[in-house]
């Protein structure tokens, strides 16, 4: 394995305040709770247990399958929803990414469909295990339950302080892969819908990521970029800064090119979406689950 033991303990340490994170989150999500409390828990517990969140608490609910976290003053509470938590730890960089449905809708199977469609997938990982393998059979295991993949969600490789990285990792049978290798620190997210199993972006965003640098001059603006600068190119939510002002310099600078936005990503037939997400570490006879 290329990688150093103190990036592999890093590694471990977020998955491990991740998965107690998640435990903590999943008892809270009830009918009338609210959003926004959620959220801001699962935050702040991910700091007090020493790490940071990779990117805000994504907590996105039926048709939509991700990108939704609330707004600075969301009113919004559970009701009898599919409820996607999707939290990210890191420790200096290194990234743990992991989700989970809780279910008030009373759809079991498909919560049961996204969930074995993952640990079908993490059964093969090894070092040569082809991608093209794992979106195949990501796909069997939903079609068994009689749902789709979404096919145009994918997992993903993890980098220091990039929380998209190649290699994807499909859904669906498609007809071109790379094959892993040891130390390769990959994303698995299979997502199941009983809907057209395709998402769009929707409406306006909660959620950006400083995507290129570049001069500006509203001298506002330059004050924001600096205070987006902890982040260090990760993704953050709207709800994390000072609102003043705010639509107005985001904008300005996503028009630039500076900013990339994360519409909230919604079914395009209306369906339900659950999903189940574990990060880990490919190695040469099997791998490593970090986020359990
Ligand atoms: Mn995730
Ligand atoms: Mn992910």
């Amino acid at each position: 394995m290329m990688m150093g033991e103190d990036v592999v303990e890093k590694y471990c340490k977020a998955g491990r305040i991740l998965a107690e994170v998640r435990a903590e989150v999943v008892k809270m999500v009830k009918p009338g709770v609210s959003l926004l409390k959620v959220a801001e828990f699962a935050e702040t517990r991910i700091k007090e247990k020493g790490g940071m969140p990779a990117f805000p608490c994504n907590i996105s609910r039926n048709d939509i399958a991700a990108h939704a976290t609330p707004s600075a003053n969301d009113t919004s509470i559970f009701e009898d929803d599919m409820v996607k938590l999707d939290i990210g730890v890191h420790i200096d960089g290194y990234i743990a990414d992991t989700a989970i449905t809780v279910d008030l809708s009373g759809n079991p199977e498909l919560v049961k469909a996204s969930e074995v469609a993952l640990e079908n997938a993490i059964g093969i990982i090894r070092a040569g295990t082809s991608t093209v393998e794992i979106g195949a059979i990501i796909e069997k295991t939903i079609n068994e339950f009689g749902y789709k993949p979404v096919a145009n969600l994918t997992g993903h490789g993890l980098d220091r302080y990039v929380q998209h990285a190649t290699p994807s990792i499909p859904n669906r049978h498609v007809e071109q892969g790379v094959r892993l290798k040891a130390g390769d620190v990959i994303a698995i997210e299979p997502f199941a819908t009983n809907g057209a199993g395709h998402v769009s972006e929707r409406g306006g965003a909660e959620i950006y990521k400083v995507d290129r640098l570049k001069p500006v001059r509203l001298p506002a603006a330059r004050k924001l970029l600096k205070e987006l600068d902890e982040y260090k190119g990760l993704p953050f939510a709207k709800r994390w800064l000072c609102q003043n002002k705010l639509d107005f310099m985001l904008n300005q600078l996503e028009a630039v090119g500076i900013l990339h936005s994360y519409p909230a990503l919604k079914e395009d037939a209306g369906g339900l979406i659950s999903q189940a997400e574990h990060t880990l570490i490919v190695e040469e006879d099997g791998c490593q689950v970090i986020s359990r």
